[in-house]
């Protein structure tokens, strides 16, 4: 926790204003992230991941540092602008994405865009003529399948295709007219292995040798997010990334190294936030004296903290007691819905002195928090948050 975290809370604690959870963010991490990454990857552009945390604050210090903006949605598109970015360092990242929207975004100056079929490379053809755009001018990069073995929170098979299928969808957009410009992937995020990217861009090498062969010369590699954030373990650092990936790169491609990009969320916003919360209950099931302490807070799944489904995200937790001896504790949110607990199977060793009205630190919680929060699930509000 950074001391400018540590005064905000205690003036809020001070003011009595401490009622209910909050995130606070640091700017200033954000700041030393952001430099960090365009220290380890020198040659290539940063797009951050908007989705990780859109604050208007986090994306203005981003827009004002040089970064480029991976978004999702029209909405995300427009905060992206709203915060001084320009339409050329936009990219609409998602490969779901209604006709309508990719020519609103089209409107909204944006030329470079995901796919993963053929149905999608027809969407952007025609959204471009609909908003009058020279399909030549747009440029369309198809992502492939990555099994995420390594990752914390694996993205699963919902995003691409087989790297033999971009082939045939980068063709097709060629045809259409488009400009076919390169390969994306997403080694899965939370990714712990620094190697991870060396599958991919064998993968992405052979899809550049395949469309030259077709006489489409691609031109950009998209490395995507996955780089950690420190939650309970150790993690490498974003050189050792960086290092890894260049590696790769060179073996892959050799002297004809394409031009890439990085899209950062958890590993640019992560370690910034932290989120204060409060011990609601402490209680055991009976009083069998290896009976287990359910330690319930008033923030759980629906308050934001949506990534300890499946116990996948292993927050780091501070409390005022933590010299005391510790025992295995299962950790719950304060909803009445039964999925409302976040470690179980593994229990969560917390202090024997804990007690009700305690505050509770979580760490690393400046990602896919705050957006992650219900609206008003059980009567709780979604979490507040307040960037510093
Ligand atoms: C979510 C997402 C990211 C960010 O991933 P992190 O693991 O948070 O770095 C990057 N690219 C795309 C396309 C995404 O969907």
């Amino acid at each position: 926790m950074t001391d400018r975290i540590r005064d905000f809370l205690r003036a809020r604690r001070d003011l009595g204003r401490d009622e209910g959870p909050v995130m606070v963010l640091d700017l200033e991490v954000v700041r030393d992230n952001y430099a960090a990454f365009a220290r380890a990857l020198p040659d290539t552009r940063v797009f951050y991941a908007v989705k990780a945390n859109p604050a208007p604050e986090v994306l203005g210090l981003l827009a004002s540092l040089g970064s480029c903006f991976d978004t999702a949605s029209v909405v995300e598109i427009q905060l992206a602008l709203a915060a001084g970015a320009t339409a050329d360092r936009i990219s609409f990242g998602n490969t779901i994405k209604k006709e309508r929207c990719i020519v609103r975004a089209l409107e909204l100056g944006v030329r470079l865009f995901a796919v993963d079929c053929q149905a999608e490379v027809e969407k952007i053809a025609r959204a471009a003529e609909t908003a009058g755009v020279a399909p030549e001018d747009v440029q369309v990069f198809c992502r492939i399948l990555c099994d995420g073995a390594g990752a914390e929170w694996p993205l699963s098979r919902k995003f691409g295709c087989v790297p033999e299928m971009a082939v045939d969808v980068l063709e097709h957009a060629h045809r259409q007219g488009l400009r076919a410009y390169g390969v994306s992937f997403h080694v899965g995020s939370q990714q712990g292995n620094t190697e991870a990217w060396d599958g991919a861009l064998a993968a992405s090498a052979m899809i550049f040798r395949e469309c030259a062969e077709r006489g489409i010369a691609l031109s950009m590699v998209n490395l995507g997010g996955g780089f950690p954030t420190k939650y309970l373990k150790e993690v490498p650092g974003v050189e050792s990334y960086g290092n890894a990936i260049f590696r790769a790169l060179t073996k892959h491609f050799g002297n004809h190294m394409p031009e890439t990009i990085i899209e950062p969320g958890r590993g640019m916003v992560g370690n910034a936030g932290i989120i204060e919360a409060e011990v609601v209950l402490v209680s055991k099931k009976s009083d069998a004296a290896d009976e287990v302490r359910w330690v319930y807070l008033d923030i759980g799944k629906f308050g934001g903290l949506a990534e300890t489904m499946d116990e996948s995200i292993r927050y780091a937790i501070r409390t005022d007691h933590d010299e005391d001896r510790k025992v295995p504790c299962v950790l719950a949110g304060p909803t009445c819905d039964s999925a409302d607990v976040l470690y179980e199977k593994t229990p969560y060793p917390l202090p024997v002195s804990l007690s009700i009205g305690d505050k509770v630190l979580i760490e690393g919680a400046g990602a896919y928090t705050t957006t992650y929060a219900a609206v008003a699930f059980n009567g709780f509000p979604p979490l507040q948050s307040y960037v510093i």
